[in-house]
């Protein structure tokens, strides 16, 4: 039986202020014990969060890290080494913001998995099609293509130490969410794609789906029977909203 995730992507939003408040609104949260719940603020919040959130049970990520596991000169990024000095245990790879507007490829993204789990981090490998791949059939080979980089580069072995989160692109921060039948369909096919290599794994790894997860659409998603969780972005920024889908997950 897998363990149910949530996951808040907080992005680029934040102050000082408005992390007190969020915090604040997490901590008044009645959080199922049966779920594992995680943060994801900005580098700059990550130690403001950490230190707001301890004793409670949400677990703290960050949103990137470097290709290059250990602390060196390489001005402006942070080394998984350095995140997990911080009490960071997760940190989200291959983010389609990243892909997208930042150029990360696959080779990238399989280099910050590495460090990431190099480092005792657990990654959380988002992959997903954007709206003109999935209206040209290609859904289910561009998710395969980004699984493949990893397996291909690392071996089928580090998913036993990691998390996936199929973020179709045209879900993402469009208020547009997959049915729970395409996102099944997908998550099915990643599931399938890892068990051709080792079924046990596969019947381990935690596939979250992401893309304008809200409450009122959680609990039908996180229903289907490989969704295990949910990455969620823009309403992660609202606690209540938040805790209303990390109940969604629970049993
Ligand atoms: C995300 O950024 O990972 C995400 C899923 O965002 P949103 O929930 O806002 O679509």
């Amino acid at each position: 039986m897998r363990r149910p995730m949530v996951a808040g992507n907080w992005k680029m939003h934040g102050t000082r202020a408005s992390v007190v408040t969020l915090i604040e609104g997490l901590t008044q949260q009645v959080l199922p014990a049966d779920v594992d719940v995680a943060v994801f603020p900005s580098a700059l919040h990550l130690a403001q969060v950490v230190d707001g959130l301890v004793g409670k049970a949400v677990a703290v990520g960050a949103q990137d890290c470097a290709t290059q596991a250990e602390q060196g000169a390489l001005t402006g990024e942070v080394a998984a080494s350095q995140l997990q000095d911080l009490q960071c245990s997760l940190v989200l790879v291959g983010h389609s913001e990243r892909r997208s507007l930042l150029g990360e490829g696959d080779e990238v993204v399989v280099r910050k998995f590495a460090a990431a789990q190099s480092s005792g981090l657990q990654p959380v490998l988002c992959v997903g099609e954007t709206l003109g791949q999935r209206q040209a059939g290609q859904t289910l080979s561009v998710v395969a293509g980004q699984v493949a980089a990893v397996i291909d580069a690392l071996g089928v072995a580090v998913f036993a130490r990691a998390v996936i989160a199929y973020e179709p692109v045209w879900a993402i921060g469009t208020g547009l969410t997959a049915t729970p039948e395409q996102a099944q369909e997908v998550h099915a096919a990643i599931r399938a794609q890892l068990a051709a290599k080792d079924a046990q794994l596969a019947n381990e790894v935690r596939i979250l789906y992401g893309g304008s997860v809200k409450a009122v659409s959680a609990a039908e998603l996180f229903g289907m029977p490989d969704i295990d969780g949910g990455l969620v972005g823009g309403a992660s920024l609202n606690a209540d909203e938040f805790g209303a889908i990390c109940r969604a997950a629970g049993n």
